[in-house]
């Protein structure tokens, strides 16, 4: 990756600091560079130019020949290169760099209080370019004209801006518009200003961002809090606040050393980070029941700005309705975001792509919740050179992946695939990563389920291009990425855990024990199968799950005097009975984020959900409240073997729950002890299947493995049994990682079938 981050001036340095002449260009494949002197000078060049690289750079290969002298007489940059099918990797938008932060806070720099400062150590890059080679006509900012003290920067190979293609000022560059909530301009002298103080009287901004709106407002205003909430119908879904400073941060939250790397690095993800309820005022409404606070530090010009001006936490959320994409342009957001924002923050540097702020979480490693902004679309890299793929991901934070040689670009969060405006948002990114990446891709890998609009979307396309159409197994994709991001290749045991994935026998999968490798899998064991009451709905419903599994696993006529579930309406638990009898739109599932919603839900921590995964996660966050050195106690299960597949049986658990919920035992310790009970399932299959097969690498993936709680106890019950434990870090355990896994098992698949 060695454009948009200074590569050039470098080498430019480089030569003159060793006296070398000739020349260097960028083409839309490489960095080309021809010099001219000694040897031992020449050597020393090759030598720095990969210990002194810019930071941002990344060399995957140099390759030196040697040519006819040509008699140079001086180092000059040249005209880039567009060369037939090839490509070079684009880097993602880096956060504003400490030079150009000095600058914008500097009374009389000529940047101070410019929102759109840039260099080539900083600013959008990915968001703005629409083909390579990265230069500024093929970027949005080609219709900004540089006044001449902007090009002087950009054309002295000593200057900080040399090439820095999104190069602007306040009198050349892209600029500020307040507009009121139906897009009418608002009269201002001071767009920061005035955008600060509607923030500061509590009023709800959508701010055009690097990569779409935000929705902003006061993160200590429960009123202002509330408002976004209902008006973007996310009641309880945690929202992601921005904090001025590092110190302010430490107000509000613990930060480990690693998560303080992370927060200050280039790339500036939301951190979920310990909040300290107590000392910080940023109001309970921002993050409902949760221990964690997603927190960023401003990493544009005009956050760092905002910030300042405001001196307040400001809510960040996604300038979106519910599950909506990202909106990017003006006159979209006030079209999208009307009546959910009293007014509009636009500017005028057009976005091309849209870019969700990523999300990482700590626990050991950083881990990758959410992978966009700063990180897309640099590739993961593959032990192997793949065929040219695309795999459609699933369904619920979706990502597409395109491979091609050992680069598997897996494309930033497009988001849940459950509406046309993502659907849309998915097609036009894959169509700007063929075009960036030079792919044309043979095979079209996707997922078995039948009603993901990325498969509907995989078989259309993919038949219509006459490609070769691979559908893959939702758990085996998971386990996969997990293996291909730490470069194994022999088989392990994969446990998939999460909340829906089409199986190979028409159930729904999501508590499985696999033998897998990239090549192939083997379903060794799963969770007990119950019915899914009323197939998707009973997702939302949790008490549905738990009636579920009681009347499956405790019998029909087990009562539920004493439990929060008495609660049922009798109409409904009637309907609901007739349903389980009947089997009607029930299919089976053996999810194990269906087992944490029941046991939420029977427990009394919550029956409905308004997020993903929400029962789950409340339950965890009292568990982990209530205990640092949790105690290893588990309720009772079992395991059956059925035709080699073992089968893990909780009917024990769940009546041994129901005694402790009777007995009024703390949801605290009750939810500890679940935690621990899944954990020593774990723990006990694995050892099961390790015997059998002599493997001891156990890679865990899937949604669930987000629960900190889960993790930790898994990882380190497996640990002391002497396993070999991988998980996720550059790529999320949830959906958001499936199409890396994906496309890998294409790739071995297509070459099978060759063979
Ligand atoms: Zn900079
Ligand atoms: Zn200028
Ligand atoms: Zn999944």
């Amino acid at each position: 990756m060695v454009q948009g981050v200074g590569f050039r001036p470098f080498v430019y340095r480089l030569a003159h600091e060793h006296n070398l002449r000739g020349w260097v260009r960028n083409t839309s494949g490489n960095v080309e560079i021809e010099v001219e002197g000694d040897e031992e000078t020449f050597e020393n060049f090759l030598a720095d130019l990969e210990a002194k690289a810019p930071p941002m750079a990344h060399i995957e290969r140099i390759e030196a020949t040697f040519y006819p002298l040509k008699g140079y007489t001086e180092f000059k940059i040249c005209q880039s290169l567009s060369r037939e099918g090839k490509y070079q990797l684009v880097s993602p938008d880096i956060a504003t760099c400490e030079d150009c932060k000095r600058e914008i806070f500097y009374p009389t720099d000529r940047r101070f209080g410019y929102p759109f400062t840039n260099c080539t150590n900083c600013g959008p890059r990915f968001t703005i370019i629409e083909d390579i080679p990265y230069d500024r006509p093929n970027t949005t900012m080609r219709k900004f004209q540089m006044c001449p003290e902007c090009q002087q920067e950009y054309d002295d190979p000593l200057n900080r801006r040399f090439h820095a293609q999104p190069n602007a000022c306040p009198k050349c560059g892209p600029s500020l518009e307040p507009v009121d909530g139906n897009g009418s301009p608002i009269d201002c002298n001071d767009a920061i200003k005035t955008a600060s103080g509607l923030l500061k009287a509590g009023k709800i901004l959508a701010i055009r961002g690097l990569g779409g709106f935000h929705l902003a407002c006061d993160a200590t205003n429960e009123k202002a809090i509330n408002l976004v909430r209902t008006r973007k119908r996310r009641l309880f879904k945690p929202l992601a606040v921005m904090v001025g400073t590092l110190e302010d941060i430490e107000k509000h939250c613990l930060v480990s050393p690693e998560e303080r790397r992370l927060l200050q690095s280039p790339q500036c993800p939301i951190v979920l980070l310990r909040w300290k309820h107590n000392s910080s005022n940023i109001s309970p409404a921002v993050a409902p029941n949760l221990n964690y606070l997603g927190v960023m530090l401003p990493y544009t010009p005009l956050h760092h700005l905002l910030l300042r001006e405001t001196g307040i936490p400001l809510v960040m959320t996604s300038g979106n309705l519910s599950e909506e994409p990202i909106a990017k342009d003006n006159g979209e957001a006030v079209i999208r975001l009307r009546g959910i924002a009293d007014y509009f923050l636009f500017h005028n540097r057009d976005i091309f792509a849209r870019y969700d702020d990523s999300v990482y979480m700590v626990e050991g490693m950083p881990q990758a919740i959410r992978r966009a902004r700063g990180y897309a679309p640099y590739p993961v890299f593959l032990p192997f050179k793949s065929k040219q793929i695309l795999a459609c991901g699933a369904e619920l934070k979706n990502t597409f992946c395109l491979t091609k040689d050992e680069h598997a670009f897996l494309s930033q969060h497009i988001g849940d695939m459950e509406n046309e405006e993502t659907l849309e948002h998915f097609e036009n990114t894959i169509e700007l990563y063929k075009k960036l990446f030079r792919i044309e891709p043979e095979i079209v890998a996707y997922d078995m389920h039948p009603e993901y609009l990325s498969t509907k979307y995989a078989l259309n396309s993919g038949s219509e291009q006459g490609l070769s159409l691979i559908p893959i197994q939702h758990h085996h994709a998971h386990i996969v990425s997990c293996l291909v991001e730490n470069k194994v290749e022999e088989p392990v045991i994969g446990v998939a855990f999460d909340g829906t994935g089409y199986g190979t026998d028409g159930t729904i999968w999501g508590g499985e024990f696999l033998l897998a490798d990239w090549r192939s899998f083997q379903r060794v064991g799963h969770l007990e199968y119950v019915p899914l009451l009323g197939g998707v709905a009973a997702i939302k419903k949790p008490y549905r799950m738990a009636l579920s599994y009681l009347y499956t696993l405790l019998g029909e006529d087990f009562l539920l005097e004493g439990l929060p579930l008495s609660k049922v309406n009798p109409a409904e638990l009637e309907l609901i009975k007739q349903q389980l009898k009947r089997r009607i739109n029930s299919p089976l599932t053996s999810s194990a984020g269906r087992l944490f919603d029941a046991i939420s839900a029977l427990v009394g921590v919550r029956e409905e959900i308004d997020y993903e995964a929400q029962a789950a996660i409340e339950m965890e966050m009292l568990a982990a409240n209530e205990v640092e050195e949790p105690e290893l106690k588990a309720y009772p299960f079992s395991i059956v073997e059925h035709q080699g597949v073992r089968v893990v049986k909780l009917g024990e658990l769940f009546s041994t729950v129901v005694q402790d919920v009777k007995n009024q035992v703390p949801i605290p310790i009750i939810s500890l002890k679940f935690h621990n009970t899944v954990a020593e399932i774990i723990t006990r299959m694995c050892k099961l299947i390790a015997k059998e097969t002599g493997i001891n690498q156990v890679a865990l993936s899937g949604g669930v493995f987000q629960n900190r709680l889960l993790l930790k106890l898994a990882t380190s019950a497996l640990d002391r049994e002497g396993f070999s434990v991988l998980t996720h870090h550059l790529v999320p355990c949830n959906d958001g990682g499936i199409s890396l896994g994906q496309a890998v098992i294409a790739h071995f698949a297509s070459i099978s079938q060759e063979a």
